[in-house]
Order: C-alpha cells, then structure tokens, then sequence
C-alpha cells in the first residue's frame, strides 16, 4: 500500500463518515419535523372536535329554544278525550276521581262516562299524554298483550282504536284532545 493509496482510503473513509453524518442528521431531522408534524395533527384535530362540540352545544340550545320532540306544550293544556273499553263485547266501566288528589295527575277523571281530563299548567311532556301514564294512575294493566287482566289467547287479542282507526302504538299512544280510543278484547 503505498502512500496514495492510504490517502485514498483515508479519503473514502471521512467521506463515508461524512455521509453517516449527513445521514444521521437528516434523519434526525425527519424525526423532529414527524414530531412537529404530529403534535400539529393532534392540534388540529384537536380544534375540530371543539368546534364540532360547540356547534353541537349550540344547536342543541337553539333547538331547546324552539320546540324540542319532547316538549308538547311550554303553556299547559287542558284536552278531553273519550276512552271506551269492551272485553268481549262487555263495556267495562272507567273509575271516576282517577288521579284526583291534592295535586291532580296531568291525566284524571272526574266521572264515570271515560271522559279523560289532560290537564296541565306549564311544560308539558310526551310522558304526560301518554296512555300508559293514564293507566298507571289507574293501577290498571294494559299494552298489546293485556287490557286489565285479560290477556292475548284463544278468546281474542287486545286492540286499539283511534278515532275508529286501529292503531299498533297501544301504551306508547300520545293523546290528542277530542280523541275517541276505544281499547277491545275480541
Ligand atoms: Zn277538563
Ligand atoms: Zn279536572
């Protein structure tokens, strides 16, 4: 090996070191910019949430301001509706002074003849309309299986009519006022 030869080398060498260096550096670089890169995604993802949030807060309170789907009056109703019930073709008698008390229920009768008082001051919800909630005051059973204590079998299946329209909502019904509801066991 003569003296060139050793340059040579010695050249190659810092060369390749150089290269290892350079090679070190960039990547060393990628790293931080990939560390930038992803503190700035998380940033940005971040924002969009919040904002999506925000929007989602403020829609729902512009849409509590107007009338939301649970909210059948902000100003009390007063409604009547006539319920009429037939177990086998028997017309079966609707108790007078259902949920008459200090505090009348939003749902009560005053008689016998299955006028249903819906009444009720200030905010007035699904719940309190529904004839499930009669019937709970009542203490009495009924839904697409049962009226009282007769139930779906050989005799006959519980039905419901609406203003002489069979309706499958049954407890789930949100009453109206001058509704007529007929419940049947037939
Ligand atoms: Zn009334
Ligand atoms: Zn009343």
């Amino acid at each position: 090996m003569d003296n060139q030869d050793q340059l040579n080398n010695k050249e190659k060498y810092d060369q390749q070191r150089k290269e290892r260096e350079q090679k070190r550096l960039n990547s060393d670089r990628l790293n931080k910019l990939k560390k930038k890169f992803g503190l700035a995604l998380i940033l940005v993802i971040v924002l969009f949430l919040s904002y999506r949030i925000y929007l989602s807060v403020k829609n729902n309170k512009s849409f509590n301001n107007n009338e939301p789907s649970d909210i059948i009056s902000r100003d009390g109703i007063h409604w009547h509706s006539d319920l009429a019930i037939y177990i086998k073709g028997v017309k079966q008698e609707v108790s007078a002074n259902l949920g008459i008390g200090i505090v009348h229920q939003p749902i009560h009768t005053h008689d016998t003849t299955g006028t249903l008082h819906l009444e009720k001051s200030g905010l007035v919800r699904k719940n309190d309309t529904r004839l499930s909630e009669f019937f709970r005051i009542w203490g009495k059973k009924f839904d697409s299986n049962c009226i009282f204590d007769t139930c779906q079998g050989s005799e006959g299946k519980v039905k419901l009519l609406v203003n002489g329209k069979e309706n499958n909502e049954f407890q789930n019904y949100l009453m109206r006022d001058g509704d007529k509801i007929e419940i049947k066991f037939e």
